[in-house]
């Protein structure tokens, strides 16, 4: 699947979203906090994914709420 901009637009994340856990937790499991929130720790895994544009970071909003 193509993932771009005008695709997330169209509402093609919302199919996405039963997924969109799973790799953000592929994520979190190479962090080294495991307090879930994955905010402000540098050397954050999580952090440096949504940087490096690999997850968005609505998906990590989702993430948190389903954590607690
Ligand atoms: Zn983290």
């Amino acid at each position: 699947m193509i993932d771009t901009p005008g695709m997330r637009e169209l509402g093609i994340v919302s199919a996405d979203l039963d997924k969109s856990s799973s790799d953000i937790e592929e994520f979190a499991q190479r962090c080294k906090f495991s307090d879930y929130r994955h905010e402000n720790e540098s050397k954050c895994a999580v952090r440096e994914a949504i940087e490096n544009g690999l997850i968005d970071i609505d998906r990590l909003e989702s993430y948190k709420k389903l954590q607690k």
